[in-house]
């Protein structure tokens, strides 16, 4: 998929309702997005199928809700205050700035794709007879470029575990790395950049006090992690999960809803024995891409990517990467966090946050893995992988989304055939008896291959058409968006045809 198909997903989600840019009237806010008529319900789908699969799915794992405001010495125990920095460098004849870091990694995906199209090339020539191994080992060609990437990898690693900002400058000035749009390599020095929002809380006259806007919700089952486990009488292992917004001043905000300033994320953390984490981070993963692929998009477009630098409080640390229309990117991160959260908030506060272990007869600070997607993220892969355009047998196009159905906004459109006869009282008397099931949606406007276009372009898994024979028979033609198939059903037989397709619970039993 290319940038061209990019720009007509964005065009999409504006035309069908899904998402608008803020503020348009006055000429929009930059990095912020609203959620329209069809995005909401969408987004609230994907919150449910994630909150479903951790707190129904996991007896051990409970929800919360925490304040998006909190004390700010939260953030100086979290590193925030002082490490939640980006890299920045700016070009001086386009005046654009970038993330440094960002700049170097765009180089390095640049010569994978240039191996792996030679390596594709390869496969083509040799047909069946074709060893990729023996290839990769061997081709002078992908020998070298592969030693260039493995240098500047090897250089850029380490720069960013030393923090060393003048070396990732030189890594760009070596690689000849240019500004896409001055095509120049006039670069500044790169500066650290801190991406929290501040505000103040109380008034000044009082000596207001400098708060933040979280840039992640990890924090707040952190600081909650006590009265939870005692209220709720949990024992370790158990995780609490929550959904809220997070804010972060993103130096580049491109790509849409993939790096907004104001977004939303899902995360649990899952409280564990010191010494059991990395065998319960395995596990996570295993469960976390488990249910991305659930959705059916196809397991070729999720990998694992494993951190280059793990950050102070992690010992191991991957990204679930999605095949977005700009190539793979991060949906999601899995972190084993130590003890370092608990331990600093031990240390800040001046509060024990430990746990007695009955079984070991003991006190610990409990170890954690955390998991953490953002919704807008998700969103996004879900709505480009649902994406296409089709080209039919009368050589007309349309364009669907073709969205898993537990997923989609509307389930069923129900679309009288004309607007009198009493086929609109009939189908209003079908949508009042599905509207306790399902999400419907009545339409009785243009011709009915108007309509279907239109379910199609916001994914409405079906659509039922009442005619007049629906008036002599109880009976609909339904129409499935997929395979654009159409059959003749008694409409007492819809709610179990549909619900059962639509439903969450069978979504979450393909993973439970
Ligand atoms: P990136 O490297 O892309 O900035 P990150 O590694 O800083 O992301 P985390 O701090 O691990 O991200 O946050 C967890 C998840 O929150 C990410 O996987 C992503 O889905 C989401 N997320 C983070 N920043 C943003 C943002 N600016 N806009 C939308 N979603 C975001």
């Amino acid at each position: 998929m290319s940038e061209d198909v990019f720009k007509k997903i964005v065009s999409h989600c504006k035309e069908y309702g899904f998402v608008f840019q803020s503020s348009e009237i006055y000429d929009g806010l930059s990095a912020v997005y609203d959620y329209g008529q069809m995005g909401v319900e969408l987004k609230n789908n994907i919150k449910k199928y994630w909150w479903d699969s951790m707190v129904l799915l996991n007896e051990n794992v409970v929800g919360i809700d925490s304040a998006i405001f909190m004390h700010p010495t939260i953030w100086k125990a979290s590193g925030h205050v002082d490490a939640f920095n980006d890299p920045l460098i700016d070009n001086k004849d386009s005046k654009k700035r970038y993330r440094a870091d960002v700049l170097i990694e765009d180089y390095l995906a640049k010569i994978d794709d240039k191996i792996n199209k030679e390596v594709e090339k390869a496969a083509k020539r040799f047909g069946e007879s074709f060893d990729e191994a023996m290839y990769r080992q061997t081709n002078p060609r992908v020998l070298e470029n592969q030693a260039k990437r493995d240098e500047v990898h090897a250089r850029f690693a380490k720069a960013l575990n030393d923090s060393n900002l003048e070396e990732l400058r030189q890594i760009i000035v070596d690689c000849e790395i240019v500004d896409p749009i001055s095509g120049t390599r006039n670069w500044t020095e790169v500066r650290q950049f801190n991406l929290m929002f501040s505000t103040e809380m109380g008034s000044t006259a009082d000596g207001a006090m400098k708060v933040y806007l979280r840039p992640e919700t990890a924090q707040g089952i952190f600081v909650n992690f006590l009265n939870v486990q005692k209220t709720g009488r949990m024992k370790i292992p158990f995780g609490i999960a929550q959904i809220g917004k997070a804010f972060r001043n993103e130096i580049v905000a491109r790509q849409f809803i993939f790096r907004m300033r104001e977004f939303e994320q899902m995360e649990m953390q899952f409280f564990v024995r010191p010494g059991e984490e990395l065998e319960w981070f395995a596990k996570w993963k295993e469960v976390r891409m488990k249910w991305h692929k659930a959705l059916g998009f196809g397991d070729h477009k999720y990998r694992f990517h494993d951190h280059d630098k793990l950050a102070h409080y992690a010992n191991a640390a991957t990204d679930v990467e999605f095949e977005m229309p700009f190539g793979f990117k991060e949906v999601e991160g899995i972190h084993s966090r130590t003890d370092f959260d608990l331990s600093s908030h031990e240390k800040y506060s001046g509060k024990k946050l430990q746990y007695f272990d009955p079984e070991l007869n003991k006190s610990y600070t409990p170890y954690v893995i955390e998991t953490s997607i953002g919704v807008d993220r998700m969103f996004l892969s879900i709505v480009s992988a649902s994406y296409a355009e089709e080209v039919l047998e009368d050589g007309e196009t349309r364009v669907v989304l073709r969205l898993p159905a537990a997923l989609a906004p509307i389930k069923l459109g129900v679309l009288p055939l004309v607007k009198k006869d009493g086929l609109p009282e009939k189908a209003r008397e079908i949508i009042d008896a599905l509207k306790f099931d399902f999400k419907c949606q009545y339409d009785e406007k243009d011709s009915i291959g108007k309509r279907y276009r239109r379910q199609d372009a916001i994914g409405t898994p079906y659509c039922v058409t009442v005619d007049h024979q629906s008036l002599e028979d109880n009976t609909v033609t339904i129409r499935y968006r997929d395979t654009m198939e159409q059959e003749r059903v008694a409409i007492d037989k819809l709610s179990d045809i549909i619900s059962d397709k639509v439903s969450m619970k069978n979504l979450l039993k393909t993973i439970g």
